[in-house]
């Protein structure tokens, strides 16, 4: 139990508790998520490659900025761990933490992936969400979340106390390693706190733990993203298969992602423009002398 009867509870308790929440950053003066930009652009899409990831690891894909990808179900349930870096500097990267700060626990279409400080753009727009059906359900899940993090085995030795070696943390370090040619332990620093494709999460009524229940992905289904610049992915088919009793270990049924690449045979949308980096001046205060 969190909170213990270790302090008394102010006179005026109530009235402090029935304070009317603000949201912390209205998302209104975001650029508008106009479907008709990018539905010429999809109108005819040419299939420009197609990466299978196996269970229990990662691949990596690039996409050039104008291109759309989608994360697809292949022949199974299964959940997918996605890391997203600019392909030309990968010190920016997807910032999980701060697009759930704008758009929400869980993303679908017309929400935005942010890249990380001093940075903060863009990197991609959902376009396509067959999941999008789902909304909440009588538990608080949603789908496709931006709370979890990913697995990962420094978590798992102190909650199991032993060695797993294909939690999405340790797939993606492979992939980003392989594809970089860096060392494990350089790769690792780059990996970042994903979005979890086709996860269905929440957070508990009573004691507010993050949960975890059955994917409701089937035969279909995909996300589909648009590429607001040149973009680097990795993608982890999760140990936790569908997610639907445990992760970080051999238990789980795990099955295949698929996901692909297409380029507009039109060219980028009309009225379409990469996204600038922030225009905060970066001098935090600091007057010049
Ligand atoms: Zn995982």
């Amino acid at each position: 139990m969190k909170f213990r009867p270790e302090s008394t509870a102010p006179s005026d308790a109530a009235a402090r508790r029935a304070v009317k929440p603000v949201i912390c950053y209205p998302n209104e003066t975001l650029p508008v998520f106009d479907p008709s930009l990018y539905t010429d652009a999809k109108s005819d899409l040419t299939l420009v490659e197609s990466i299978i990831v196996p269970p229990r690891d990662a691949k990596t894909f690039s996409v050039p900025a104008g291109h759309f990808f989608r994360i697809s179900y292949l022949d199974g349930p299964q959940v997918g761990d996605l890391n997203l870096w600019n392909a030309n500097d990968i010190n920016e990267r997807f910032f999980s933490g701060k697009t759930r700060a704008l758009h929400g626990t869980h993303v679908s279409t017309g929400d935005r992936l942010w890249s990380n400080l001093p940075h903060m753009r863009p990197m991609a727009t959902i376009t396509h969400d067959t999941l999008n059906w789902y909304g909440w359900d009588e538990y608080g899940g949603g789908v496709h979340d931006v709370i979890g993090t990913r697995c990962d085995p420094y978590t798992h030795a102190v909650l199991q106390g032993d060695d797993y070696h294909y939690c999405c943390h340790s797939n993606l370090t492979r992939a980003l390693a392989a594809e970089k040619n860096l060392p494990l332990k350089e790769a690792e620093i780059y990996v970042h706190d994903v979005l979890n494709v086709f996860m269905c999460t929440g957070f508990t009524k009573d004691t507010h733990q993050y949960f975890m229940k059955t994917s409701p992905v089937r035969e279909g289904d995909y996300l589909e993203f648009f590429a607001e610049i040149d973009l680097l992915g990795a993608l982890s088919a999760c140990p936790g298969g569908d997610c639907g009793s445990s992760h970080s270990s051999e238990n789980a049924k795990c099955y295949p992602l698929n996901v692909e690449i297409f380029k507009p045979k039109a060219g980028e949308p009309a009225g379409w423009k990469s996204p600038e980096k922030s225009g905060y001046s970066g001098t935090h205060g600091v007057r010049k002398k």
